[in-house]
């Protein structure tokens, strides 16, 4: 089966070039560094598109399938754009995610709204923006969900989210699929949530679950699968209801380092087309239409992170830190999660690696640190650090802490590089403070 950019540390178009330094979309990685400055955000066009068909690609076996980009993962106006021209429809949880692609041309009706406590006002405005369709997470909000609908006079299209109890292998925060999950309806609950939509200004069309993210197992697919399809069969047997939609939401992982062996697309949508096809033949039903909602798998190969080293320590008999520009504000996953992540000097990427250093970065917290023991070659102040796999959360959970800049953003391709996000000023740091007038002082 081909491979998919998601089983790759690097981007796709990631080579050493002429002058000896990295290079990415045929863009050098230290010609970036210099034009924009670091902390640098860098995106591979070519790798974006190249999963983005991988996923097409792998599913177009099964006729009724839509792929609806996980927004959460990276949200900018451009990557939308990006997106939606490889036909990509998107899952928003805010009204910020959904301002973002409303206002980067996206056809609403090919957007998905979730989350676990939307509020009135975002669900107003996904209703007045059109959104395809709404995924109701709990009881509080389909009645929130049906006043609005009431109130304008007009129909809702809905999925209800639900927990399909299953355990994936992940890291505990990621995953979201088990049974004590803040997540979505349980499976105890959706007759209840049935019976509440059927005297309602609410259209259902189907079920949506999600059961965790940086999946490496296929088989959890199966069984969400497996159960989806035996509650659309159930809810046709119970209720006469005809659900033709079933959205399984995202999870497939990436290569982070090494030792993770995420499946390909093509492993996945088999895995997955053979899933539905089992269970329409066990549970009799007629073939739904599914909905797939990758966001790590979409856009975490094609991003890296370019820093500037910049102090170092050697503590006695212990560690060698090197500090770079940025860190957890930009990049919070090594902080939250554990994550691990591969990095080379961008200035000498063939060099041997001869030490084993620790990265730091440059924020107020002992747990800032981007790297544990990472093998890296005789390293000085100004050495430009290229940290892989930096495309999927590093962004979208980006902070001001220690009221530092947020990095800009460059799209890479065809030896073009285009700012996508600007990197932001002192004066936007303080653009929505006010000081009340007793406090002023006079300057
Ligand atoms: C987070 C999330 C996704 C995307 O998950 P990835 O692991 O990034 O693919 C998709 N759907 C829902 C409902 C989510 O919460």
């Amino acid at each position: 089966m081909p491979n998919s950019t998601n089983q790759f540390i690097k981007p796709v178009s990631c080579r050493v070039n002429s002058n000896g330094n990295l290079e990415i979309g045929g863009c050098d990685l230290v010609e970036l560094a210099q034009k924009y400055g670091t902390p640098l955000y860098v995106l591979d066009e070519e790798t974006i598109r190249a999963v983005c068909r991988d996923y097409k690609k792998a599913f177009s076996l099964y006729k009724k399938v839509n792929m609806m980009y996980a927004s959460k993962a990276l949200c900018t106006m451009a990557t939308s754009a990006l997106m939606y021209s490889e036909g990509f429809g998107f899952d928003v949880v805010s009204a910020g995610e959904m301002y973002t692609v409303y206002k980067a041309g996206v056809d609403m009706s090919k957007v998905l709204f979730n989350g676990n406590n939307k509020s009135v006002d975002e669900l107003a405005m996904a209703i007045d923006l059109g959104v395809g369709r709404i995924s109701v997470d709990n009881f509080f909000e389909l009645s929130l969900l049906d006043e609005l609908a009431k109130s304008r006079n007009k129909s809702v299209d809905i999925l209800l989210r639900i927990t399909p109890g299953i355990e994936c292998h992940t890291h505990e925060y990621i995953q979201t699929g088990h049974l004590d999950s803040k997540f979505g309806f349980d499976l105890t609950q959706i007759d209840e949530a049935v019976e509440f939509v059927l005297s309602s200004n609410l259209k259902l069309h189907g079920l949506h679950a999600h059961i965790g993210s940086q999946i490496f197992e296929t088989a959890v697919y199966r069984d969400e699968i497996d159960i989806l399809i035996r509650e659309l069969a159930r809810l046709d047997e119970k209720f006469g209801l005809k659900l033709d939609e079933i959205n399984i939401g995202g999870g497939l992982g990436v290569k982070y380092v090494d030792s993770d062996l995420p499946p390909s697309t093509y492993e996945i949508a088999n895995v997955i087309i053979s899933a539905i096809e089992d269970a329409i033949k066990k549970y009799n039903i007629d073939a739904p239409a599914i909905f797939l909602e990758p966001g790590r798998s979409i856009i975490s190969t094609a991003g890296v992170t370019l820093y500037t080293l910049g102090s170092s320590k050697q503590v006695p008999k212990g560690r060698k830190y090197f500090a770079v520009d940025g860190g957890m504000a930009d990049n919070a996953r090594p902080s939250m999660y554990q994550a691990e992540y591969c990095a080379v000097v961008a200035n000498k990427p063939e060099e041997n690696s001869l030490q084993t250093v620790t990265i730091a970065g440059r924020f107020c917290e002992s747990g800032d640190i981007l790297i544990h023991n990472i093998e890296l070659p005789e390293l000085e102040e100004g050495d430009i650090l290229c940290v892989f796999n930096t495309g999927a959360y590093n962004y979208s959970m980006a902070s001001n802490y220690n009221r530092v800049e947020k990095p800009a953003m460059v799209l890479v391709n065809n030896s073009q590089s285009d700012i996508i996000v600007s990197r932001e000023t002192l004066d936007d740091l303080i653009a929505h403070d006010i000081i009340p007038d007793r406090l002023r002082v006079d300057v």
